[in-house]
């Protein structure tokens, strides 16, 4: 039997790959033309690589253009540096976070599942609505970019269409939105010649009621810069200068380089989310990855988790799609199977945001948690189950015997 799959990011992407592998007959639309979009990080977690050697894809992956996350270290006032991860302490190959921008990821996904004869791709292709017969849904609605619109029927529908779901609304479903005390503003600095040499970090930056975060990119910085939600007016009311000066205050190792943003329109929002469904399914439709619980940027797990999400979809649903039409039951079966990991690490991303995102924003405090930074210097092995939560996150799922191959 057939299905459409709404969303071409990492859940419908890996989805639609997986479930190809089973020789179910998939199609994937994307309302975008290529993977260039906002940036939605970069992390891919050991759960992540470890699921490309299962897969076989390990060797194409480890070609990817990449780099190796190091340890996160935090100044800490009247105590100095304290690294607040152990990720060279975990078992390898499966020690490290890579970062990899994010549409190499998706590119190489759609390349390896274009091998697979029963995998569609429809990029440019937006689902507008769902088809839906005596209650059930039974396909979708789409427009192409050309303005073409089309009816796709399908034994299911999956929505993978992010936090902003057209499917889900469509469905009805609204999910409980939890509180989220700051929004993201992203964009990028260069990297000297000179810098290339210095492996690539997370760097942190704490003021008082901002901060900041740096990721270094292949030739430049991509800098997240963190602030209350809804500050957006006020900072672009601010301007361009001002915006300059706060960034110099936080990372002043690129106050030589903050005039290269020409302009605020180079300083790109993204409205934080973190919500869930109650129920991420109905008669003939699956909702997963953000479209069923969108993920904060805390701890760069929300590619990792929509990843485990559609490899637990595929493994439970290949054998009720090979026979017909996967019931309700078997629907709610990766709801069950996906619930209790995606409570906890929303869950601790709420945790987080309490600790170490509010009190700096609220200008309670400058500079990192200390409690947090004490215990991880002084507290054996939770830094160690730090980086393990983190690496592989609660019950991380392996790929299913039918979609394995050698490497
Ligand atoms: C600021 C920010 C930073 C983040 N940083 C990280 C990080 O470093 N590491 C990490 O692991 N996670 C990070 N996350 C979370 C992560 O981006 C998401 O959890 C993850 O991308 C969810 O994957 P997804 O496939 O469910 O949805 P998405 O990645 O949102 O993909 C949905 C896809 O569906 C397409 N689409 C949307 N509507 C339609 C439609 N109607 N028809 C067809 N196609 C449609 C979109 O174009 C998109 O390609 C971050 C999130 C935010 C907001």
């Amino acid at each position: 039997m057939s299905v459409v799959i709404s969303g071409g990011g990492p859940a419908g992407m890996m989805l639609g790959l997986v479930l190809a592998r089973a020789g179910v007959e998939v199609t994937v639309l994307e309302k975008h033309g290529d993977f260039l979009r906002d940036f939605r990080g970069d992390t891919v977690h050991a759960s992540t690589v470890r699921l490309m050697d299962e897969l076989g894809l390990g060797r194409g992956f480890a070609a990817l253009p990449q780099s190796r996350l190091g340890n996160l270290v935090v100044t800490v006032p009247g105590v100095g540096p304290v690294k607040l991860s152990s990720f060279d302490r975990l078992r390898a190959p499966y020690d490290h976070v890579a970062m990899i921008p994010q549409w190499d990821l998706l590119n190489f996904l759609v390349a390896q599942a274009q091998r697979e004869p029963t995998f569609t791709v429809r990029m440019n292709t937006e689902a507008t609505g769902l088809l839906r017969e005596r209650g059930r849904v039974v396909g979708v609605r789409y427009r192409t970019r050309d303005g073409e619109e089309g009816e796709l029927r399908a034994a299911l529908t999956v929505a993978a269409d992010g936090r902003h779901s057209t499917l889900r609304r469509e469905a009805g479903l609204v999910p409980e939105e939890y509180p989220v005390p700051f929004d993201t503003w992203w964009f990028r600095l260069p990297r000297h010649a000179h810098e290339r040499d210095v492996p690539p970090n997370l760097v942190p930056g704490f003021g008082r009621g901002d901060m900041a975060l740096s990721l270094t990119r292949d030739d430049y910085f991509q800098i997240a810069y963190f602030r209350t939600k809804g500050a957006d007016p006020q900072l672009r009311a601010e301007g361009i200068e001002r915006f300059r000066e706060r960034i110099a205050l936080l990372l002043p190792q690129y106050a030589d380089r903050v005039d290269q943003l020409a302009s605020l329109d180079d300083v790109h929002l993204l409205d934080v989310r973190l919500n869930r469904l109650d129920r991420w399914y109905q008669d003939g439709l699956l909702l997963i990855g953000d479209a069923a619980h969108a993920m904060s940027p805390a701890g760069g797990v929300g590619i990792n988790l929509a990843i485990q999400d559609a490899v637990a979809a595929a493994t439970l649903l290949a054998e009720p799609l090979r026979r017909g039409r996967p019931t309700v039951a078997a629907l709610a079966r990766v709801q069950r199977r996906r619930w209790r990991p995606t409570v906890i690490v929303q869950r601790m991303q709420r945790v987080l945001h309490g600790v170490m995102f509010e009190p700096v924003l609220t200008g309670r405090r400058v500079g990192p948690p200390t409690r947090l930074a004490l215990l991880a210097r002084y507290v054996p092995g939770f830094r160690l189950l730090l980086s393990r939560m983190v690496a592989f996150g609660p019950l991380p799922e392996h790929a299913p015997a039918f979609a394995r191959r050698d490497g």
